[in-house]
């Protein structure tokens, strides 16, 4: 078994109840351990309007990486994801953080999320419920990442875990 990090979030329709149906398909296929609460954070990158919520979503599995990215990227597809523009507006979108320790550097896949140290929605979420895990490249806690990242965009408390 291995312990799987996810950020998932949207900035498009009822982001709160994408949030839930998102987590209740997750809930389908892995052994949920912990989600972490949400955060609202304005659109990152320039290309979308619309502020996003995202929270991260522990959980553990069997199954192995590649399988695991089908199963998120069906969930997109369902929850009503289009593709037109790199970083647009989506109703969901689910990025697999951390696969244990695992390292995976492949045409499909990227593990640990090679943006990750750079995106404060994303590690204020992770060391809420991971503060301690240590990122199997970089070798520092998610906490360490967080307190060194630059990114100055506002991320904002917006409600606890939905469970
Ligand atoms: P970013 O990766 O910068 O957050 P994005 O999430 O908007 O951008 P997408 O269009 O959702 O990018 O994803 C495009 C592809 O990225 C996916 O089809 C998948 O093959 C690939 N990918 C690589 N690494 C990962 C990962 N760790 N988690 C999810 N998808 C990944
Ligand atoms: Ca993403
Ligand atoms: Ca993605």
């Amino acid at each position: 078994m291995e312990k799987v990090v996810l950020l998932i979030g949207g900035n498009l329709a009822d982001r709160e109840a994408l949030l839930k149906e998102a987590v209740l398909e997750l809930g389908r296929q892995f052994e949920i351990i912990k989600l972490s609460g949400i955060y609202e954070t304005a659109a990152w990158g320039g290309k979308s309007s619309g502020d996003y919520l995202n929270m991260a979503v522990l959980f553990s599995t069997d199954k192995p990486a590649e399988e695991v990215l089908d199963i998120v990227l069906a969930i997109e597809n369902q929850l009503g994801r289009e593709r037109d523009i790199k970083w647009g507006n989506r109703t969901m979108d689910i990025d697999i953080i951390y696969f244990g320790d695992q390292v995976i550097d492949t045409e499909r896949l990227n593990v640990p999320h090679p943006m990750m140290s750079g995106r404060k929605f994303v590690l204020i979420p992770l060391a809420e419920i991971l503060p301690d895990f240590v990122h199997p490249k970089l070798k520092v806690t998610n906490q360490e990442l967080l307190e060194k990242c630059p990114d100055v965009s506002e991320v904002k408390y917006f409600s606890a875990s939905l469970f």
